[in-house]
């Protein structure tokens, strides 16, 4: 059987920020992925924005992670030349209600170290993005896009400049702890065993069913799994909006909101429809929704305009109505398996997160 010193499960954006950072720290990687590429999951099924960090409860890996990892981000776009704009976001109220709930985000925010958030007047709103109806606004200047998939591409070359190894069509089954380490077992065309002196589970929405499949690892600690799907129409027409609008949150997502990629054109969503099984059509039923939402900050959207365009879904670790989950990263400190690293629950912002959280992981690693 073949020792390897790293295995990274998963060559989404996360993984392959690990793989990245494990390889640049000197350690012997293999990434293997079930998949024929690189983030054909919900790496290439997202906004594609770089989040400010606003909406998390502070203190959170979710809100540590995204501030540090936007800062990271927008400094590898930078010195890659990758394709990415800093077009910042106004964040909505269309009623008094909605106006009063802008102070308490803007406060939030703060907490999390973003503290440049600045509220506006309707006047002041709608000089920045005169297609808008609002009667009050927050506008978020770090708040950016990037091109994801230019980017995970950059991640891949530097972790094989740096010695990783990538093998694709290969689902890692189930595996084994033993005192030096975890045994695998691989799939697909060319089955294989391994044993890993370190593994990190970053299957994604997979992730938790991957832990429970390893013998040693305490079930009891592996979090639950449920899918909550978010669903996205394109804009047909010309898009009037050079920044991100955002209303004010919904239980369970952000509201239907509107995100622009780099060529311009425009989309909305994602809504929440939790899902048992991963399937990514989009009913182009759900468009009677989107309608009513989006006209609330923009009446003049017109009949027709919106066409189904793709989905993702959230890897969350609770049911609906529970509290908002966090960022899960469990390592030998937690579960007691030495050499085992699990992330669990990297639904939005893992993108923007991707850095900060592949330097969280490589210090688990360090330690185990
Ligand atoms: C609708 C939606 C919108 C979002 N918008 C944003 C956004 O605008 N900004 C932002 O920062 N974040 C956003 N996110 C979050 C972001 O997309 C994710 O956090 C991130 O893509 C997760 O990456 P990952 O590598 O953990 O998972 P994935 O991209 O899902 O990668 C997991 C990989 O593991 C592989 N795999 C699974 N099981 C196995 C196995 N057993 N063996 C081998 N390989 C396996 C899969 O093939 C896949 O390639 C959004 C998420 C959703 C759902």
């Amino acid at each position: 059987m073949e020792d390897i010193d790293c295995v990274v499960v998963g060559a989404g954006v996360v993984g392959l920020a690990v793989a990245r950072a494990l390889a640049l720290a000197g350690r012997e990687v293999l990434v293997l992925d079930a998949a024929e590429g690189i983030g054909t999951e919900t790496s290439s099924r997202n906004s594609e924005v770089i989040h400010a960090g606003i909406y998390y409860p502070a203190g959170s890996l979710m809100a540590r992670s995204c501030v540090e990892g936007k800062r990271l981000l927008y400094a590898y776009c930078r010195e890659r030349g990758l394709p990415h704009a800093n077009c910042g976001k106004l964040i909505v109220a269309t009623d008094e209600a909605e106006a009063g709930k802008l102070l308490s985000i803007q406060a939030r925010a703060a907490a999390n170290g973003v503290p440049d958030l600045r509220l506006l007047t309707r006047a002041e709103a709608l000089a920045m993005e005169p297609a808008l109806a609002c009667t009050a606004a927050l506008h978020s200047p770090s708040t950016g896009i990037i091109d994801s998939h230019a980017y995970m591409l950059s991640l891949q070359g530097d972790a094989e400049n740096a010695g990783a190894t990538f093998v694709f069509h290969s689902p890692v089954l189930s595996g084994q702890a033993s005192g030096d380490g975890i045994e695998i077992e691989v799939g697909g065309a060319e089955p294989m065993r391994l044993r890993a002196r370190t593994l990190v589970n970053s299957a994604g929405l997979h992730a938790p069913r991957l832990a429970r499949a390893i013998e040693g690892m305490p079930a009891g600690l592996v979090p639950g799994s449920f899918y909550a799907k978010g669903n996205y129409f394109t804009l047909t027409g010309r898009n009037p909006f050079s920044r991100l609008i955002y209303p004010v949150p919904v239980p369970g997502g952000l509201g239907t909101h509107l995100t622009i990629d780099l060529g311009g054109q425009a989309r909305f969503g994602p809504d929440v429809e939790w899902v048992e099984e991963i399937a990514y059509e989009v009913d182009p039923e759900r468009a009677r929704g989107f309608y009513a939402a989006i006209r609330r900050y923009w009446p003049d959207l017109k009949d027709g305009a919106l066409a189904p365009g793709y989905s993702g879904i959230r890897p969350k670790t609770v049911p609906p109505g529970a509290p908002a989950q966090d960022f899960v990263i469990q390592g030998p400190a937690e579960h007691g398996v030495p050499g085992l690293v699990h992330l669990f629950g990297i639904e939005s912002p893992g993108l923007t997160a991707s850095l900060a959280l592949a330097e969280r992981v490589r210090e688990v690693v360090g330690r185990s």
